[in-house]
């Protein structure tokens, strides 16, 4: 009989407590204990990581790429880039669909006027209706990259039913760029253009020398993530909640 998720999570970071990274990667999606797993991933600055490690060792596995419709063109150009240069089989582009963007969203102006109603409907919304196949999802997210990270393990309870995967969670920014130096991967357009976090176009500026990379997600905004996600399959407001993007 299989074991409770808790019981299947609490089992996995114990049995890759000490896995590196790519090594988590691998014996992960071969574990049957995480069942069926996605790669969710923005494409952004420090995507290409994991994006080579899933590659790697399965290829085949199905990369879930959020399309905002509001996203840089040098995003859309880096997705097509980096998917085909890694060999990525099955790179699954989610939108949110025409009519609920008629409905909410028609002239395209919700981000200035309510970006946590924008997140949910072009980002959250359609993420939630692609990972309803999968056991689990592979993220990039990291400890260092802020206080509600900072226990992150490498593996979580999502919902009743799904896992969420970090295999970063323990590694910072030395790391990651030593892994991208290794193994010669393309880098994001932007980031050597001052954008060391990259989001959708109308809500990201560049940052500033001495500033948080993340300073330049929704400027002058309180908000610092996607919004609103869904908990036990239950949409809910900000607090310990953590972006996709
Ligand atoms: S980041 Fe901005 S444009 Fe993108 S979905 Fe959120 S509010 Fe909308």
């Amino acid at each position: 009989m299989r074991l409770e998720l808790s019981q299947r999570v609490a089992g996995l970071n114990h049995r890759y407590r000490s896995h590196d990274p790519a090594a988590l990667v691998d014996a992960t999606l071969a574990d049957p204990d995480t069942g069926r797993v996605a790669l969710v991933s923005s494409f952004g600055a420090e995507s290409v990581v994991l994006l080579h490690m899933v590659a790697t060792v399965a290829p085949q596995t199905p990369v879930l790429f959020v399309d905002t419709l509001m996203l840089f063109e040098e995003t859309l150009a880096y997705q097509r880039e980096v998917a085909d240069q890694l060999g990525l089989r099955d790179v699954r582009v989610i939108r949110a669909s025409k009519t609920d963007l008629a409905a909410q969203d028609p002239d395209g102006t919700l981000h200035e006027t309510n970006p946590d109603a924008c997140c949910a409907l072009r980002k959250t919304a359609p993420l939630e209706a692609a990972l309803a196949e999968f056991d689990g999802w592979l993220t990039g997210r990291k400890r260092y990259q802020g206080q509600t990270r900072a226990d992150l393990d490498h593996f979580e309870v999502e919902t009743a039913t799904r896992m969420k995967i970090n295999p970063l969670a323990h590694w910072g920014r030395t790391e990651i760029a030593a892994y991208m130096d290794r193994y010669d991967l393309p880098r994001h357009p932007l980031v050597a253009r001052g954008y060391p976090s990259i989001g959708c176009a109308p809500c990201t500026s560049p940052v500033a020398a001495g500033e948080d990379p993340r300073a330049g997600r929704w400027r002058g905004q309180e908000k610092t993530e996607c919004g609103i996600h869904f908990v036990n399959g239950r949409i809910v407001r900000p607090g310990n909640s953590e972006k996709v993007a």
